[in-house]
């Protein structure tokens, strides 16, 4: 699973709050802590991406 913020994140901390294993806030984005997401994540993960507002987490 590859996970990337876009430019596009607001900021508005959603990701962090539902996944804070996986996501974190940077200084102008939120950032992705590691790659290596643990499996019992990858449900939060998904969720967190389909609920960005702006559609700023992608999954490869
Ligand atoms: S949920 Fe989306 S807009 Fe909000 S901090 Fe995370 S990536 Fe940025």
């Amino acid at each position: 699973m590859d996970v990337r913020i876009e430019d596009s994140c607001t900021c508005c901390g959603l990701c962090v709050e539902i996944c804070p294993e996986v996501f974190d806030m940077g200084d102008i984005t939120a950032e992705v802590i590691s790659n290596d997401i643990p499996p019992e994540c990858i449900d939060a993960v998904t969720e967190a991406a389909e609920e960005c507002p702006v559609e700023a987490i992608v999954i490869d």
